[in-house]
């Protein structure tokens, strides 16, 4: 069955009555756009129009969509098996995905379990944090994290997410409760500021024999406000972790896959964790699969301890259609095209995005690799903005006070340049602002 083009009233009808989204209510949904088909870097509405899209799908389809090799690698794969389970079982998909994956991160990591989120792959890396505290018969049930993170939904990573964001107050009783440091404020391109890392010092040094791990998005926190942070936060993190023999886990589900200009945000330090989770770009933005790493030391430990194994194991665990997929979009990767692409997409966003700074609306812009931020001082219209963007040819979506691009990597000069116009025009409408 084909979909195309049969989106009709009654559909749109019957999902507001009956469909969750993201972060939406069930009495007063939001608008929701009907797409029939994505290519390159647009959307293409039911009624035919195209949208160039700015989001990548929340940080996923780096290559654009509907990619001819995302695609063949996929049929191809159908062909063989859409899945089969692991437990007991492997495939030559995941074993070459698994084997690029340790070639390509940092060398410490050489230990992979795949998973089928984001929010797993975190709730994974901190099961094994526990398990490995536990199998050194020092069970250690704490994580220290900064403000403004962000890990995820299930209940594990929203321990670590922002607490006033993810709005801890409607789990208290039943979230595990965290350490939180002040989020970073010495920027990624600022002078170093020593006094910025003081408080996290204090809490860490005050917590050092209780904490299983640090948990962070290195360099960029992304859903919980768009922030880039200076490099040195990192180095001196992972000297108090090795200094300690506290885990630190780095959670580049966003940034991971060159989004920030590296391969991996980590490279921007020089760092590398004990435990790295990965997820969104890995298949290219197609399908959903997650992977965390460690190093040997973290998996012999874990495997050494009481349990005799780690403790999880998902039925759709290394779905072999998802590691195909996912080894065709990091070969993409290697062809090494990305590094020009994102520097482009950064330069290009420097300077179209920098008229912003003008608008009595906006607070502060923001660019690294290829992210655009335009913080604004009040929480935008989300509605009336988004209908506004729609209006002008391009899909961004903004939440709060951040109005923000991330586009595919293979974006074309002029699409973006309709992306970042855009963006402008939006903050100049004063009319966009009111709720
Ligand atoms: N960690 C980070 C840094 C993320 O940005 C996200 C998703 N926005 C997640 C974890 C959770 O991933 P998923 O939505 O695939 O569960």
């Amino acid at each position: 069955m084909v979909y195309k083009s049969r989106m009709t009233p009654d559909d749109l009808a019957f999902d507001q009555r009956h469909i969750w989204h993201p972060y939406t209510s069930m009495t007063a949904p939001l608008p929701v756009y009907p797409v029939v088909a994505a290519r390159g870097c647009e959307l293409e509405l039911a009624g035919g129009e195209l949208l160039v899209d700015g989001m990548s799908s929340w940080w996923a389809a780096i290559h654009g969509y509907n990619h001819p090799r995302l695609n063949t690698a996929m049929k191809n794969q159908i062909e063989a098996m859409s899945h089969v389970m692991f437990g007991g079982i492997t495939h030559p998909p995941a074993v070459a995905l698994c084997r690029k994956l340790v070639a390509m991160t940092p060398a410490p990591l050489e230990c992979v379990f795949l998973a089928d989120s984001g929010s797993v792959a975190v709730e994974v890396a901190m099961k094994m944090a526990l398990q490995y505290w536990h199998a050194r018969g020092e069970p250690r049930q704490r994580f220290l994290t900064l403000r403004h993170g962000y890990h995820g939904d299930t209940f594990g990573a929203m321990s670590a997410c922002d607490p006033d964001n993810s709005m801890h107050s409607l789990w208290k009783g039943y979230l595990p409760e965290n350490l939180f440091a002040p989020a970073p404020t010495c920027g990624v391109d600022e002078d170093w500021n020593e006094l910025d890392i003081v408080p996290f010092a204090r809490l860490f040094a005050a917590h050092r024999h209780e904490l299983a791990a640090v948990i962070l998005e290195p360099i960029v926190q992304g859903a919980g406000g768009m922030r880039f942070y200076h490099p040195e936060w990192l180095k001196r993190i992972r000297a108090m972790c090795d200094r300690e023999g506290v885990l630190l886990i780095a959670d580049e589900i966003a940034t991971g896959f060159g989004r920030t200009g590296k391969l991996f945000a980590c490279e921007h330090a020089g760092i590398a964790p004990d435990i790295l989770c990965l997820g969104k770009a890995l298949t290219g933005g197609t399908m959903t699969l997650s992977a965390t790493l460690t190093t040997r030391s973290v998996a012999d430990t874990i495997s050494n301890g009481e349990a005799g194994c780690f403790m999880h194991g998902p039925t759709f665990m290394g779905n072999p259609l998802a590691c195909a997929v996912a080894n065709e979009s990091l070969a993409i990767l290697e062809s090494g095209e990305w590094r020009t692409q994102v520097a482009a997409i950064e330069s290009q966003l420097r300077a179209e995005l920098a008229p912003c700074r003008e608008s009595p609306q906006v607070r502060d812009v923001r660019v690294l690799g290829a992210i655009g931020v335009v913080e604004t001082h009040q929480p935008v219209n989300m509605a009336a903005l988004q209908r506004f963007f729609v209006s002008q040819g391009v899909w961004i979506r903004p939440f709060g006070r951040l109005i923000y691009l991330m586009p595919p990597y293979v974006i074309s000069p002029d699409q973006l340049a309709r992306l970042t116009a855009a963006v402008v025009n939006a903050v100049n409408d004063p009319a966009l602002f009111q709720s």
